[in-house]
C-alpha cells in the first residue's frame, strides 16, 4: 500500500488499468472514483493537490492510461497540474466546471484528449466513452500520410496522445507499402498535395484492396481549393477536413469514422451467426466455404467437410421443454466451439444440425478430432434445470475432393444418414 494523502490506493504498476484523478472536490472526486472504478473495472488514484500529484509521478509511478484533471486545484489554480501531467507522458482529460472560451483554447492547445465540462449531464457517460476509446486505441492502428514533416509529426503527435498505434508514410508508395504489412490499420489520414501521387490518387489505390466498411480514409489539405473535398470523397474517402483545423474537431472525425467502422463490424458479424448458438449461420457457412474450397482446392491442401445431427432430439424438446432443448443445442455449439480450431468454419445449419469446414487436415485427422467430439458428447450430463441430460451425435464426413462443395456437403448428409441407420451416435467417413 503507498500512502499517497488520506485517500489510499494499491497500486498496479505493470497494468496499463490506472487512473489518474486529481480532484480537489471530495465529493466530485469520490463520484468519479467510484464511477469509473466500477463501471470501467480500472483502478483509481485520487489526488487533491499538485504536490501530491508530484510527489506520486516523480517518485517511479505506475503507467496510466489516462489522467482526469481538475484546473482548479488549492495550489495551483491556472491548470498547472496539466503541464506537468503531460510531460510525464500521460494522456489528460481536462475536467472542468464552465470556465471562458480563453479556458477551452488555452487547454486545447496543449494536446490533451479532450476538454469535458463538470456541469453537463452527459458528463459522466462522457467520460466512460472517452476512456474506453483509449483502452481501444491501444489497439487500434492508423497511418498519416504527409509529405510534411512538421505535418506529419503534428498529426502523429494528435494520434499518439490518444493511444492509437500510429504510423507515418512521407508519400503514397511508402503508404501502400506499410499497408501491405499492416494490413488491419483501421484509419488513414492522408494530405492531397504530394510529390509522385496526390491523396485522391492514393485513396483510389487504397480502395482496390480495401473497403470503404473495413478501412476509413480521411483527406486532409490545406489549400483553399473547395474541389480537393469532392476529389477525396469520389475516390472513395470516407471523411474530409481542411486545414488549419480545431484539434477537437480532428478528434471528433476520428473518434466517428472509427465508431462507423464499428458499427459496420458489429452488424456484419450479428447477420453472419446464429442468433441462439453464435455459431455461423448457413449463409454464411456457404460464402466463407465456398472461398476456402476454391482456395484449398487450387493449392491441394487437405479439407473435410462435416455434417453434424444431434440423434433423437425431438425427445429432449419434448420431455423437457423448447428451452431445454435451446440449452442442450448451445452446450453443443460450445462443445464444438472449444473441439474446432478458429480457421475452421462451425456452422449451425439449422435445427439440431450443425456443419463444420475442417481446414488443413487430412481424413484420419479430421476423424480423429470428430470422433473426439462424438465421445465427448456422449459422456456428458448436460445440466438444464434439476435435470441432467443425455444426448448423442451422428456424423458424416466427406474428404475426397468432389466437383462441387455442394457434391460435398451431399456426400457428407449421405453418409450422415448411414450413420442414423446404422444405430446413430456413429461417425461414418468417405
Ligand atoms: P434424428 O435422430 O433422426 O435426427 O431425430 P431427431 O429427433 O433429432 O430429428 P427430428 O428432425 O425429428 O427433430 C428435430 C427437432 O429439432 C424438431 C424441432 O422442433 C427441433 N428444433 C429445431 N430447431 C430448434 C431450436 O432452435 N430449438 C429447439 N429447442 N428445438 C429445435
Ligand atoms: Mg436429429
Ligand atoms: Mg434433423
Amino acid at each position: 500500500m503507498a500512502k499517497l494523502s488520506n485517500h489510499t490506493c494499491e497500486l498496479k504498476p505493470h497494468q496499463m488499468n490506472n487512473v489518474l484523478i486529481v480532484e480537489d472536490n471530495r465529493m466530485v472526486g469520490s463520484l468519479l472514483r467510484e464511477f469509473i472504478g466500477d463501471s470501467l473495472d480500472l483502478n483509481v488514484i485520487l489526488l487533491e493537490t499538485l504536490q501530491a500529484t508530484k510527489a506520486l509521478l516523480e517518485n517511479d509511478p505506475p503507467d496510466f492510461l489516462v489522467a482526469l484533471l481538475d484546473i482548479n486545484l488549492p495550489d495551483a489554480p491556472d491548470g498547472k497540474v496539466v503541464d506537468f501531467v503531460i510531460q510525464q507522458g500521460i494522456p489528460v482529460i481536462v475536467f472542468t466546471a464552465g470556465q471562458d472560451d480563453s479556458w477551452h483554447d488555452k487547454f486545447w492547445a496543449k494536446q490533451i484528449v479532450a476538454y469535458v465540462l463538470k456541469e453537463g449531464p452527459d458528463a459522466l457517460p462522457y467520460l466512460t466513452f472517452l476512456i474506453q476509446s483509449l483502452q481501444k486505441n491501444r489497439n487500434t492502428k492508423v497511418l498519416v500520410v504527409d509529405d510534411s514533416i512538421s505535418s506529419r509529426e503534428y498529426l502523429l503527435d494528435l494520434f499518439r496522445v490518444q493511444r492509437f498505434i500510429a504510423f507515418a508514410a512521407s508519400n503514397g508508395q511508402a503508404a501502400l507499402e506499410i499497408l501491405d504489412r499492416q494490413n488491419d490499420i483501421k484509419l488513414i489520414v492522408t494530405d492531397y498535395h504530394m510529390p509522385d501521387m496526390n491523396g485522391d490518387e492514393l485513396t483510389r489505390a487504397i480502395r482496390q484492396k480495401h473497403n470503404i466498411n473495413e478501412l476509413a480514409i480521411i483527406g486532409i489539405s490545406s489549400v483553399d481549393d473547395r474541389k480537393i473535398s469532392s476529389l477525396f470523397l469520389k475516390a472513395g474517402a470516407n471523411d474530409f477536413l481542411n486545414k488549419p483545423f480545431f484539434t477537437e474537431e480532428f478528434y471528433c472525425r476520428v473518434s466517428q469514422n472509427i465508431q462507423t467502422l464499428e458499427y459496420i463490424e458489429t452488424i456484419k458479424d450479428i447477420s453472419n451467426r446464429d442468433y441462439l448458438t453464435s455459431l455461423y449461420n448457413r449463409r454464411y457457412f456457404f460464402e466463407a466455404a465456398l472461398r476456402f474450397y476454391d482456395l484449398f482446392k487450387r493449392q491441394g491442401n487437405p479439407f473435410a467437410v462435416a455434417i453434424i445431427d444431434l440423434d433423437h432430439f425431438k425427445k429432449v424438446n419434448d420431455t423437457y421443454g423448447h428451452n431445454a432443448g435451446d440449452l442442450v443445442l448451445k452446450y453443443v455449439a460450445g462443445l464444438m466451439q472449444h473441439r474446432f480450431r478458429s480457421a475452421d468454419i462451425i456452422c449451425r445449419f439449422g435445427g439440431e444440425e450443425f456443419s463444420v469446414f475442417l481446414t488443413d487436415v487430412k481424413k484420419k485427422e479430421a476423424c480423429r478430432i470428430l470422433n473426439d467430439l462424438m465421445l465427448e458428447l456422449e459422456k456428458s450430463a448436460i445440466e438444464v434445470g434439476e435435470n441432467r441430460v443425455k444426448i448423442t451425435m451422428s456424423i458424416g464426413v466427406c474428404t475426397n475432393l468432389q466437383g462441387s462443395l455442394d457434391e460435398m456437403i451431399k456426400k457428407a448428409d449421405l453418409l450422415l444418414y448411414q450413420a442414423k441407420e446404422e444405430g446413430r451416435n456413429k461417425l461414418v467417413c468417405d
